[in-house]
């Protein structure tokens, strides 16, 4: 959840850090979320019967304002409560159906419409009064009449929350979850790494450890297993469609979740091999990216766009344009040449190098040119500008880790 802010150039940089926080309350609030949940399936129904379905039998689900300002209408009669839930709740149908249509079109759910069940919903900030003084939160239900109170000056974490910028909270029958934002200063940070993505690994270029490499067999094989489960299943789908299906979903679900535990472990073990640092990673949105030859080589995207999630909460996180970072020499500039394995070559320069530090080194460089940009060119306390010839020329990575799933630091293989 941390905000992206434009700069020029449409550079983004992620400059915040997310806090969350679970705090129990005892108001009664099972009607207004029996009510929201009412809402939420009454919402998804409506988004559900105006799915269009393409040729290739793609859903697409209504986008149009009109459809979306009919709905809110629609959703607003008989409604006691603020409005603002309302879009809340909305949002919530948007994604819920989203992650459904595209699930469907991988063929992993079948056309049956989701359904809400448990008790939750979302405040929008727009509802949430903050008393830092007091260390009051005060929730909007009903305006003017009905407003949940929370105060927080007791709990273990209002010393680290006391003066941040309160964030969306998470209502349910008996907690509430509470967000907060915090600025991260860049003249906090001393170090900039750069990360490139390959299927199994991520290669780091950090300026005084030179190349480093974090392996990750474990996560590919992970999915492998459960992927060739999941295609053994599907062929049964014909004969026992109900039976297979449940069998997938399971399956799905599972898969789901060593790997999200795997990029947990990897995430919080990355941030403690470079406590200080900056990371710098790729952006792989660029749609061209998609589909080509090069993406396959990298790690599955929602995979990456998850980890470069969960990092930007620990510390701060630049992106930076992907082309051809794998392929401009880090000596002269020049476009270089494939050559084989790994090796990629300088005609210009007549330098080889191995592609992986290639792509993790400039990366770095992009990041540094960015941090500078903000800074005014600046004032950058980055350290690491000069990096030595040496760092460049090894053929392989100075470190390899592997995540370690009992430890709180990563394992050094070689
Ligand atoms: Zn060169």
């Amino acid at each position: 959840m941390s905000n992206k802010t434009k700069l020029k150039d449409n550079k983004e940089l992620l400059y915040q850090v997310v806090l969350s926080y679970k705090v129990s309350h005892n108001y009664p609030l099972k009607a207004f979320l029996i009510e929201c949940k009412n809402k939420l399936n009454e919402c998804i129904d409506m988004i559900w019967n105006n799915i269009k379905y393409t040729k290739k039998d793609n859903p697409k689900l209504p986008k149009s304002n009109e459809f979306k300002r009919e709905l809110r209408n629609k959703l607003l009669e008989n409604w006691n409560y603020a409005s603002h839930y309302i879009d809340g709740i909305i949002k919530t149908s948007y994604s819920i159906l989203q992650s459904w249509a595209s699930n469907y079109k991988r063929g992993y759910r079948t056309k049956t419409k989701p359904i809400a069940k448990r008790l939750f919903v979302r405040v929008k900030t727009t509802l949430i009064k903050y008393d830092k003084e007091k260390g009051e939160i005060r929730i909007t239900i009903k305006p003017r009449k009905d407003y949940l109170i929370l105060n927080i000056k007791n709990e273990w974490f209002f010393d680290k929350v006391k003066n941040l910028t309160i964030g969306e909270i998470i209502l349910k029958e008996k907690e509430t979850f509470l967000t907060f934002k915090d600025n991260l200063n860049y003249s906090d940070k001393g170090m900039i790494v750069g990360v490139d993505s390959n299927l199994r690994s991520l290669d780091l270029f950090h300026p005084i450890e030179g190349w480093t490499r974090v392996d990750l067999t474990e996560l590919h094989r992970i999915k492998e297993v459960y992927d060739r489960k999941i295609d053994f299943l599907k062929k049964l789908l014909k004969k026992f469609p109900l039976r297979a299906m449940r069998k997938i979903n399971r399956l799905f679900e599972r898969r789901r979740n060593r790997v999200k535990d795997f990029l947990h472990k990897l995430t919080i073990q990355l941030s403690r091999l470079f406590p200080d640092a900056i990371f710098v990673f790729e952006d792989l949105n660029k749609r061209r990216m998609y589909k080509s030859k090069y993406f396959n080589r990298k790690i599955d995207r929602v995979n990456w766009n998850g980890l470069i999630e969960k990092i930007s909460y620990k510390t701060i996180v630049i992106l930076v344009n992907p082309a051809y970072t794998s392929t401009i020499c880090p000596i002269c500039g020049s476009r270089m040449e494939s050559q084989e394995g790994q090796v990629v070559y300088c005609s210009n320069c007549l330098n080889s190098f191995n592609r992986q530090l290639v792509g993790c080194y400039n990366i770095f460089k992009r990041g540094l040119g960015n941090i500078k940009e903000i800074m005014g060119g600046s004032g950058v306390t980055t350290t690491g500008v000069e990096v030595s010839f040496g760092k460049l020329m090894t053929p392989n990575p100075n470190v390899i880790y592997i995540v370690d799933y009992n430890g709180k630091y990563f394992n050094e293989i070689a």
